[in-house]
């Protein structure tokens, strides 16, 4: 067993998965809110866009992480989620 599964939720549709499939972001200490980096409370979302809206509308990353982020950030990970779905069409 040379890689261990690390299984983390998505916080809108609650589902179960390899943490190495989903978008982690996380309240930096010092950098604020970030996108797959960071040091401090992560929250994980599927790159999906359904999720993305669901947290998006229903303020789940912002719950989850305790603190306001802004909009930019989810313009950005909507950006990021649009390269993650292209990268999965080939496979
Ligand atoms: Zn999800």
């Amino acid at each position: 067993m040379s890689q261990r599964t690390i299984l983390r939720r998505c916080v809108s549709c609650k589902k179960v998965l390899d943490r190495k499939f989903l978008l982690k972001v996380t309240r930096d200490f010092q950098n604020g809110v970030v996108l797959s980096s960071g040091m401090g409370r992560s929250a994980y979302l599927c790159p999906t866009e359904s999720c993305f809206e669901e947290a998006w509308k229903r303020k789940r990353l912002q719950k989850a992480l305790r603190c306001e982020i802004h909009s930019s950030f989810f313009n950005m990970l909507q950006k990021q989620l649009n390269t993650c779905i292209d990268s999965d069409t080939e496979a």
